[in-house]
């Protein structure tokens, strides 16, 4: 899959407002942000297999993603009316979510490999299977980046995208690993 032309369909076909080449190389996984994710503010820690600790331990997460030599990365942008404008907010994360569910079915479609991140826990299903089955549709499963210990700001930066579009927006990341 021809990474520049997924990178042009991303934003003209599937509506990102940026996206670029994922910089593969500066991927750490860090135990600082799993330690967020334990903090449990979204109600997924140990709830959900996308997430800790059933999505499994960072060094498992750094072997598994060993064979990835390129990726891309997608943002939503939304413009707020002010800085409580939670309405956009919420607007602006469900349109990356879908958008983002569209463009992995895509690229799983070509590359059934490939490790897509977005931003959030997995919803494809109701409730999560955890622990007690093991997950329904791991070819639909989508894990987070907080999840595999990414810190999203700095993979932003160090991929040459930014995080933060200024005052009055919000921005929203994901990406997809590939070979
Ligand atoms: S696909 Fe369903 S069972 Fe699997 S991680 Fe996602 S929500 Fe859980």
């Amino acid at each position: 899959m021809d990474l520049q032309t997924l990178i042009k369909d991303a934003k003209e076909r599937f509506g990102f407002e940026e996206a670029g080449a994922l910089n593969v190389e500066a991927l750490e996984f860090l135990p600082e942000v799993r330690q967020m994710c334990a903090a449990d503010r979204c109600r997924s820690f140990n709830r959900n297999w996308s997430c800790p600790p059933g999505c499994g331990t960072l060094e498992e997460i750094s072997e598994r993603v060993k064979p990835y030599t390129r990726g891309i990365l997608v943002q939503s942008i939304g413009q707020l009316e002010d800085e409580f404008d939670v309405e956009t907010m919420m607007e602006t994360e469900h349109t990356q979510k879908a958008r983002f569910a569209q463009l992995v079915e895509y690229v799983r479609s070509k590359e059934p490999d490939c490790i897509p991140m977005a931003a959030g826990a997995c919803q494809v299903c109701k409730k999560c299977t955890y622990p007690d089955e093991p997950c329904r549709f791991p070819e639909k499963s989508i894990p987070s980046m907080e999840a595999y210990g990414l810190f999203v700001s700095k993979v932003c930066i160090q991929s040459g995208m930014k995080y933060n579009y200024g005052k009055n927006t919000i921005a929203y990341s994901s990406c997809i690993l590939l070979k």
